[in-house]
């Protein structure tokens, strides 16, 4: 049996040549020449002389590059660093000092001039040319086992990013739980490929796709950016299966043609990254009453995500807040409490996650990966940072970041169950709770950020509705004194809502 990605990507392109296995708006690679070009790059790769398993940063955007790199550079036994197009230049020159990378493949131009480093730059024309030439390619030795496969640097909205590092095995046991479990992805599906490459959750659909002869329909970064050009292409991909964050549905839904009748084959929706709403998961329910739709939960640091559940209409109908699901085998969810000790069912504290699933740490930042990683009942553990509480069962609720957990006179508040709270109100459509300080560092009052339904309210009009709207539906302490009213969030660069941005909008 095959065990490593790598031998079951080659024997996936064997058995499917001539199958279409990435889409770029409609150019088109096929298996075959997928395989082909993996190999010219990895033969290549091999007489540069590299140090062993020293990292390679691909950067770039979308392209079908992207992924022949990375699973180039797996074939020749190194680790990829997915880094976007769009990045500003202080991350990048953080993740070239961190990683020290001894090459950088540019699908898109580098900015190298902007930068400090020394690496062997490969220009998207070397890269062009090293693809069109057929190289003989030898297998040695792919990434296996506790080798990492990629490091992947977290958005760092508060401080420099961290390059988590993820190993192959890490990397094989999700994919095995996507394709696996009850998720009931069939073989040749269509993916939906919107999430950046250097955000992890691409890992749930390019890899995915491609060891069960898939086709992923990559949307570059500029199309996603354009509405018009965004809501026209997507009926036209056939998909199959949405990856995404819920911020990312809601967008889509802006489009009355996303829809069941215009897209009749889009039958699964996984979900991660961020909390999908009851009004999120009901709205999409109506537009494609036939689909399956899966929340799934995990930080970077334990491989994209370590629980899923499936979303149904009862569970929507029973909850406020839905479930992030139950944890996947070779994986066990503890909560802690202030002081460390384990909670009773259903008491909430900090979710821990061990098990299989655990990156190795942050590269060459023993601090910060002795303050997260630690061993746990004799297993790779990390601290998430999230509250949670656990049933006895095994299902796990995620209860917002424990930094978003505020005082309030006294009160301890969730701001993600305040924005939960104002969702309830039918003039909502989309809200977000910031805390407004004052010069103490205290907590003077909350703030509503609020995407309104369609309304032909003034805005005093709109608060006060709002407010008797939602009588009995807020615990009174947690009532905003401030509407704010938007058309839309801020979004950070990997498609959730920007919440620390409007906390500091509030406060400035
Ligand atoms: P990232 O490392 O960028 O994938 O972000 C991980 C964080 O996103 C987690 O620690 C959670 O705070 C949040 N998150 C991920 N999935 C979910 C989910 N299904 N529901 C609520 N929050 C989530």
């Amino acid at each position: 049996m095959n065990t490593n990605i790598v031998n079951i990507f080659d024997q996936v392109a064997k058995d499917n040549s001539t199958r279409v296995a990435y889409d770029e708006m409609g150019k088109q690679t096929s298996y075959g020449d997928l395989k082909k070009n993996t190999e010219s790059l990895a033969a290549w790769l091999n007489e540069q002389g590299l140090t062993s398993q020293s990292p390679i940063l691909v950067f770039g955007d979308h392209q079908v590059e992207m992924i022949t790199s990375f699973l180039a550079a797996l074939k020749a036994g190194h680790p990829y660093i997915p880094v976007s197009t769009d990045s500003a230049i202080p991350r990048i020159q953080s993740i070239l000092d961190t990683a020290k990378p001894e090459l950088i493949i540019a699908v898109d131009n580098f900015p190298s001039e902007q930068l400090q480093f020394d690496a062997q730059v490969v220009s998207k024309e070397q890269l062009a040319s090293v693809l069109a030439t057929a190289r003989e390619f030898v297998p040695g030795n792919p990434v296996s086992g506790d080798e990492l496969a990629y490091v992947l640097f977290t958005s760092g909205t508060t401080g420099s990013p961290k390059g988590v590092e993820v190993s192959h095995d890490n990397f094989k046991t999700f994919v095995d739980w996507v394709l696996d479990s009850n998720f009931n992805i069939p073989e040749h599906a269509n993916f939906l490929g919107q999430p950046p490459y250097s955000f992890d959750l691409s890992n749930m659909y390019w890899l995915p796709a491609l060891l069960s002869g898939g086709t992923i329909k990559a949307i570059p970064h500029s199309v996603v950016e354009n509405f018009g050009q965004l809501f026209t292409a997507l009926p036209t991909l056939d998909l199959n299966v949405f990856v995404g964050t819920p911020s990312f549905a809601d967008m889509l839904m802006l489009s009355p043609a996303f829809n069941e009748e215009k897209m009749p084959g889009l039958k699964i929706f996984m979900f991660c990254g961020e909390e999908l709403t009851v009004k999120t998961a009901k709205a999409l329910q109506q537009r494609f009453p036939h689909a399956r739709i899966f929340n799934t939960y995990g930080p970077t640091e334990t491989t994209v995500a370590i629980s899923g559940i499936e979303i149904t209409p009862e569970i929507v109908a029973n909850n406020d807040r839905l479930p992030v699901g139950y944890a996947k085998p070779g994986v066990e969810l503890s909560i802690w409490d202030g002081d460390k000790q384990l909670t009773e069912p259903g008491q909430q504290g900090e979710i821990i996650i061990s098990g299989n699933s655990v990156a190795r740490g942050y590269m060459n930042n023993p601090e910060k990966t002795a303050k997260a990683f630690f061993e746990f009942n004799g297993e790779p553990a990390y601290r998430t940072g999230d509250a949670g509480t656990l049933d006895a069962d095994g299902l796990l609720h995620h209860k917002g970041r424990m930094d978003f957990q505020i005082k309030l006179h006294g009160f301890r508040v969730e701001l993600d169950e305040v924005r939960a709270s104002l969702e309830k109100s039918p003039l909502i459509k989309q809200a977000v709770a910031a805390p407004k300080y004052n010069k103490n560092g205290q907590v003077a009052h909350l703030i509503a950020y609020v995407i309104p339904q369609d309304n032909d309210k003034d805005q005093a009009e709109l608060t006060k509705e709002i407010r008797e709207s939602l009588k009995g539906l807020i615990m009174p302490y947690m009532m905003p004194t401030q509407f704010i009213y938007r058309d839309s969030f801020p979004m950070s660069a990997n498609g959730k809502i920007a919440v620390k941005q409007l906390i500091k909008e509030a406060n400035q």
